[in-house]
Parts: structure tokens; C-alpha cells; sequence
């Protein structure tokens, strides 16, 4: 993988992710009591039901958020891995993680058999390597 086009597609996937956060951003965190928002109009008075909706979608809203944060990570890490010039090498075994991997998702920090691993596991946070041999 040619490191200016891993710059490039992460670059971009960066601005993807940092537009949709952006959208989200708003929905999610919640007005401070006596915001711009709500200096008129209370929100007290809104019906149960639509609340529970409101809660509902502003829960979707902040997983989908934190799902976004992490990818956001993933791609910072990635910027540091070309800096250290080990981007494209799987952080548990060092194997190349292979092009169409990365063009398909730049951030990826695992080979297609670690990551499917780690997906079996769904271990959070993934530590790098094993300690110790
Ligand atoms: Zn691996």
C-alpha cells in the first residue's frame, strides 16, 4: 500500500466520519436547562410518549455516536502507525494486512485472521501483542 494513498483514504474517511459526527453531535448532547432552545417554550410539556421516543432516538443517536468516536480513534492511530511507518502490518502478528483491506476499511489495525478473532472474542480494546513469550 502506497502510504500517500493510505494518507488519502484515511483523510477522507476522517471527513466522512467528523461530517456525520457532526450531525449527530447536536441530537445528542442535551440542552442545558434555560438553553437558547428552551427559554420559551419548556420542555416540560411535552408528552410521555414522545419523550420516550425522543430517548429513545437520542440512545440509537449516542451509540451510534461512540461508534463513530472509536472509528474516529482507530483512524488517528492509523495516522501515528504511518508515522512509524508500520501502518499496513497487523499489530498482533505483523503480517501485511493487504491492500484490499486496506482500501476497504484504511483503518484496519489487524489481519483478516486476527480481526476475525477479535470479533469472535469482541475483547474491547485489544491490547497489542502478548506480553511476555
Ligand atoms: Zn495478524
Amino acid at each position: 500500500m502506497d502510504l500517500e494513498e493510505a494518507k488519502k483514504n484515511l483523510e477522507e474517511e476522517r471527513r466522512r466520519l467528523s461530517g456525520a459526527r457532526a450531525d449527530l453531535e447536536p441530537e445528542v448532547e442535551q440542552e442545558p436547562a434555560g438553553g437558547e432552545a428552551g427559554s420559551e417554550l419548556s420542555s416540560v410539556d411535552q408528552h410521555p410518549a414522545e419523550q420516550a421516543t425522543e430517548t429513545f432516538e437520542r440512545e440509537k443517536d449516542l451509540s451510534i455516536l461512540e461508534s463513530t468516536d472509536e472509528q474516529l480513534r482507530d483512524i488517528e492511530r492509523a495516522f501515528a502507525r504511518i508515522e512509524d511507518e508500520t501502518y499496513g502490518s497487523c499489530e498482533v502478528c505483523g503480517r501485511p494486512i493487504g491492500d484490499e483491506r486496506l482500501r476497504a476499511k484504511p483503518s484496519a489495525r489487524l489481519c483478516i485472521d486476527h480481526q476475525r478473532e477479535a470479533e469472535r472474542d469482541l475483547r474491547p480494546g485489544l491490547s497489542a501483542g502478548n506480553p511476555g513469550s
